[in-house]
């Protein structure tokens, strides 16, 4: 592992569209840069012996698909481009892949094998790679959260990230969470939490405001694993009602069925 870029603020309008951190040596996090898309969104490139996986093609404001082809250059891999959840921030670029996992929460469950959505946790051999897919609807109906055995990084998408973390169904999410806390629990411990965007300033449970595409001083991508259990502790003591929470690393935010702030 090398140590993590400092990653593009969004104030050089020229900067290049996208930026590359090789965590590893078979592990890519790719960002698409906040000022073609004030997402900002990070897809993820996990290679093993016999595929590749891209998670997430971003808002497709960048030519993902000629990223990733240089990236697997030389390497007799398949790739497999699948979604942590069907957004259209992180499915934008799909339609520049030849084959793509579908969006809703019915294909990726039929895609890899998922026959007792959200509860049953199924295993996707990159080859001498293996990940683990934890179902985590809540945000939205077909998330879920990739566990990388060999990394020990846990990619959360939308549902955990340094920003504001919005709930659609709250008891779904509060599910998930603790479903997610549970399978860490059970003997696989996390090096880092890895999520979708920054939203997050470097101060406490500071925001940029909405929409911003430009982040003078963010907070990092990564996140310690305490940082799960802390957001499964506040929701288990919030209980059955949806409820804005503060934290230093996330502002749970919950929305309504409408899209509107509660
Ligand atoms: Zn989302
Ligand atoms: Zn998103």
């Amino acid at each position: 592992m090398t140590a993590f870029p400092v990653w593009d603020d969004g104030t050089t309008a020229a900067s290049p569209d996208h930026q590359l951190h090789w965590y590893d040596d078979r592990t890519v996090i790719i960002r698409q840069a906040l000022h073609t898309n004030f997402e900002g969104p990070f897809s993820y490139l996990l290679i093993g012996s016999e595929r590749a996986l891209l998670l997430d093609t971003g808002t497709g404001d960048i030519d993902l698909r000629a990223v990733v082809d240089k990236l697997l250059a030389g390497r007799e891999v398949e790739l497999v481009v699948a979604h942590t959840h069907g957004h259209r921030d992180h499915v934008g670029g799909d339609g520049q892949f030849d084959t793509v996992v579908g969006k809703s929460a019915e294909e990726v469950a039929q895609y890899f094998g998922i026959t007792g959505w959200p509860e049953q946790i199924v295993q996707f051999d990159l080859g001498d790679r293996v990940l683990d897919l934890i179902p985590i609807p809540g945000h939205h109906a077909s998330d879920i959260a990739v566990y990388d055995r060999s990394t020990r990084l846990l990619l959360t998408g939308d549902s955990l990230y340094p920003g504001r973390l919005y709930v659609v169904d709250w008891p779904a999410f509060r599910a998930s969470i603790a479903r997610l806390t549970d399978f860490v629990a059970a003997g696989n411990p996390v090096e880092l939490v890895l999520g979708a965007h920054i939203e997050l300033t470097d101060q406490p449970g500071i925001d940029f405001a909405m929409g911003a595409d430009r982040h003078p001083g963010e907070h990092a991508l990564q996140l310690d694993p305490a940082v799960l259990t802390e957001l499964a502790d506040v929701l288990a003591a919030a209980g059955d009602t949806p409820q804005r929470i503060v934290r230093d690393d996330f502002i749970v935010f919950p929305l309504s069925a409408g899209g509107e702030p509660l």
